[in-house]
């Protein structure tokens, strides 16, 4: 049997901050929505109790929580912790696959040991280094331990055994599952399906025929199924677009229209062939008049004009000062079936 331990930092790029600058702890604080139409990549749990969430203007913010402390974003210190986190990673397993800067599954199957215990000692092992904190969910399968990771959040993890999952399942809400995102939630609540125990109700043939062949799976899914190994060489979807400038562009100010214009047809695309896979990423790409290219990406579930700006503004600091001749955009996409179609980078 598979032992799956999904492991996520605790409001990874805050808790960096608040190591690096101890004065704020116990401070409600927030990484990114420093301008006016800026958006929160990340906000500590004392923020939270405000309401402010990652994705959130941060003028929204502001106005829940107005002694909010708002950090600009350093994305070259929280890769740098993310790469001693994966080191980490590395002394109890190959198997990696990570999700994002502060998200990885870890397959530990070839241990004897519990995945719980071995869980335990990863968490301690990355506090002790580096003094910032995970929670993380065990499971017999991804999907499991992906939603096991978020129960006892923060500092805490939560075991899911195959003789519990039963029971797990049917309570759990059917926005849960993998690749149910808002569209597909909306379908389902209009048939009064809420919980995974609703759906479980539908039989393999109502299934395929309300939900075609993405029902099949979802018939597995609902029941805690979930066949996906831990790919650490995991294939990177993406739906993306870009454009080649006949002149180079020396103000990135100038990028966020054709920016603004890819996002509306990426969005388009998403919706019409894609409408129930789940977007995990942002990514910016840029390529600069030396011909040198960089990437920058955020781990969000929805297309935001202001994530894209933030990322814009990441890639072009890279260039220090060059001009820049093509720019693309992208979406990152959860499921990993193949689909020739996909355009990638
Ligand atoms: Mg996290």
């Amino acid at each position: 049997m598979r032992k799956c331990i999904h492991i996520d930092m605790d409001c990874f790029y805050a808790a960096v901050e608040e190591r690096e600058q101890p004065e704020l702890c116990g401070l409600p604080v927030a990484v990114g929505g420093s301008s006016r139409r800026g958006v929160i990549c990340a906000a500590n749990y004392e923020a939270r109790k405000y309401g402010v969430r990652s994705a959130m203007p941060g003028f929204k913010a502001v106005k829940l929580c107005p002694q909010l402390i708002m950090l600009p974003v350093r994305f070259d210190l929280y890769r740098a912790e993310s790469v001693k986190i994966r080191a980490i990673f590395g002394r109890f397993t190959e198997l990696i696959e990570p999700l994002s800067l502060d998200e990885a599954y870890l397959d530990v199957s070839h241990w004897q040991s519990s995945a719980s215990a071995i869980a335990r000692e990863v968490r301690a092992q990355i506090f002790e280094e580096t003094g910032l904190r995970a929670s993380a969910g065990i499971a017999p399968n991804k999907m499991l331990a992906k939603i096991a990771s978020d129960w006892n959040k923060p500092n805490g993890q939560f075991e899911v055994k195959v003789e519990e999952i039963d029971v797990f399942m049917r309570e759990l809400p059917v926005a849960k599952l993998w690749g149910v995102g808002k569209r597909m939630q909306e379908k389902l609540t209009r048939i009064g399906v809420q919980t995974c125990g609703d759906l479980q109700k539908l039989d393999k043939f109502e299934m395929s025929r309300r939900f075609g062949k993405w029902g099949m799976e979802l018939y597995r899914l609902c029941r805690g199924c979930d066949e996906r190994e831990v790919k650490p060489h995991r294939s990177r979807k993406s739906i993306s677009k870009e454009n080649t400038f006949t002149e180079d562009v020396r103000n990135s100010a100038e990028l966020l229209p054709v920016i603004q214009r890819m996002q509306e047809q990426i969005s388009e695309l998403l919706q019409r062939r894609y409408g129930d896979r789940q977007v995990r990423a942002l990514v910016v790409k840029l390529k600069f008049s030396d011909f040198t290219r960089t990437t920058a990406e955020s781990a969000h579930t929805q297309m935001s004009d202001e994530v894209f700006r933030v990322l814009l503004e990441e890639a072009w600091s890279r260039g220090g000062g060059k001009s820049v001749r093509l720019c693309g955009i992208g979406v990152r996409l959860m499921d990993e079936k193949d689909d020739p179609q996909l355009e990638m980078f």
